[in-house]
């Protein structure tokens, strides 16, 4: 089992190569790009409240046998926010406040 490396944020759809420096997932590889966790979501996931950390860059090259991102391709299926604006704010507010460490 590999990282899934998912193609875009899950809230502005913007792309996220598997390079890309500013992309940021939480302990379930929700993924979002690093404005909308610092100015959307205020470090919250909006699916399971965890926060947030960069995701790792997969290596192009295949320094050791069998891992590169030839050998473990990123996801292609691009993934959409499920809930209503409303109820995300409602969650993010409620949470917010409390380091991820202590949520
Ligand atoms: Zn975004
Ligand atoms: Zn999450």
């Amino acid at each position: 089992m590999a990282l899934q490396l998912r193609p875009n944020c899950e809230y502005c759809d913007k792309d996220l190569p598997p390079n890309a420096g500013d992309a940021r997932i939480c302990s379930y590889e929700c993924t979002f790009c690093a404005d909308c966790v610092e100015t959307k979501l205020f470090n919250v996931c909006p699916n399971c409240g965890g926060g947030f950390v960069k995701r790792p860059i997969r290596p192009a090259q295949e320094w050791r046998p069998g891992v590169s991102l030839e050998k473990r391709p990123p996801s292609e299926k691009r993934v959409h926010l499920s809930r209503s604006a409303e109820d995300i704010a409602a969650h993010i507010e409620r949470i917010k406040d409390i380091p991820p460490e202590r949520r």
